[in-house]
């Protein structure tokens, strides 16, 4: 039997299943825009049926953006998916949904890295701190080989520690955090605020009214835009503060660099991260790799499954 997992997005539901660590089936469809949590619901049964095929599931996974909690199943807290405006229990419903299949939930991000570690860039490691640039900016944490949650979910948010004292305004309300300076939609803010200053930049002219994709980013860079370089030099050198700061609190040797605006710029981008964060590290010893993602876009959804594994026991 196999186990099926889930990478639930704002946009795309990626669905896997997984038989040993083979994916044998994969299956995506759009996130339901209408009908909140029990549109999402039906939606991830008409997929985990497609991959599925004849047999059960053994179990289900679900990586879920926002506050997790995955002793009970709950989305907390989901931003990004539209009309999630209070906890949902996920899992349970799910379960229902499926006919009583166990289902486990946990953070998209951690399942990201939990895929990673075991059979991607962090495979072989005991410690790895994961760092995902996209919207927004996640990290996850796999301590002693295993995923670190912390009492309140919260460990390993690397986006929303402190990069500039009194920085720049963060989406989470506060100022200075390193999504401020390496997340996508806040580049796009200060892209467009540069621009009604006077600062021309392509990356405005290559978005036109849409959003500024991580594809408007890497052509601007490739052109020379002086706004697009900037942007990513402040990028690189917030994710370099940030890492080299948590490599030393926590003695780790290496960090996995992924999500969409970090796939779509390249090893080069992951690269000078690290170049920038061997400058910054406490012991001079200290060797400190910062890799890219190895399992792209169905790394998600793979985690996912792992983490079905666990529930159902394996
Ligand atoms: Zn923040």
């Amino acid at each position: 039997m196999a186990l099926i997992g889930i990478d639930l997005g704002g946009t795309k539901i990626q669905a896997v299943a997984l038989d040993g660590t083979e994916v044998v089936a994969d299956a995506r469809s759009r996130t339901p825009v209408q009908g909140g949590p029990l549109a999402v619901v039906d939606a991830i049964g008409q997929l985990v049926a497609k991959v599925a095929g004849e047999v059960a599931p053994e179990a289900v996974g679900v990586g879920a953006p926002g506050v997790v909690d995955p002793s009970t199943g709950t989305v907390v807290r989901a931003p990004n998916l539209r009309g999630w405006v209070e906890p949902f229990t996920l899992g349970p419903a799910l379960a229902d949904a499926l006919g009583g299949v166990p289902v486990a939930v946990d953070n998209d991000v951690n399942v990201g890295l939990l895929a990673e570690h075991r059979s991607g860039a962090a495979a072989g490691t005991d410690d790895v701190l994961g760092v995902f640039v996209g919207t927004g900016v996640g990290g996850a944490l796999i301590l002693d080989g295993e995923l670190r949650h912390g009492p309140r979910g919260g460990a390993g948010e690397i986006g929303h520690v402190v990069v500039v004292r009194n920085g720049r305004r963060c989406g989470c309300g506060q100022r200075g955090h390193l999504e401020a300076y390496a997340g996508r939609a806040a580049m796009e803010r200060r892209a467009r605020a540069l621009d009604e200053r006077g600062r021309q930049t392509v990356l405005v002219e290559l978005a036109t009214a849409r959003r500024m994709t991580s594809s408007v980013f890497s052509r601007a860079l490739a052109a020379g835009d002086a706004v697009a370089v900037r942007l990513i030099e402040d990028a690189v050198a917030a994710l370099a503060t940030a890492i080299a700061s948590a490599a030393v609190l926590l003695d780790i040797s290496l960090v996995v660099v992924g999500g969409g605006l970090a796939d779509r710029l390249g090893p080069k981008f992951v690269r000078r991260v690290e170049q920038a964060a061997a400058g910054e590290l406490f012991l001079p010893d200290a060797s400190l790799r910062v890799v890219p993602a190895a399992l792209g876009d169905l790394g998600g959804a793979i985690g996912a499954a792992l983490v079905a594994g666990q529930a159902a026991g394996r």
